[in-house]
């Protein structure tokens, strides 16, 4: 079971994880680097969508697991 860091976020658009502890090297966001200190005007390097358009990986579990259960 791999382990789920409160830090990551999905992008909704593409599936993308921005994982904290990986950053995003690609587009100037060293590893280590908080979602909450991603800069406001990043956008996702594969898709384009803005920082906005990503939700915590938390949430996005919880919520399946609603559609799951039937809660
Ligand atoms: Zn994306």
């Amino acid at each position: 079971m791999s382990r789920i860091y409160v830090d990551d976020v999905l992008c909704t658009r593409c599936g993308r994880v921005y994982e904290a502890t990986r950053g995003c090297p690609a587009s100037g966001i060293p590893a280590g680097t908080a979602w909450a200190l991603v800069p406001m005007d990043w956008r996702c390097p594969d898709c384009g969508a803005p920082k906005s358009s990503f939700e915590s990986v938390d949430v996005i579990y919880q919520r399946a697991y609603c559609v799951i259960t039937g809660f």
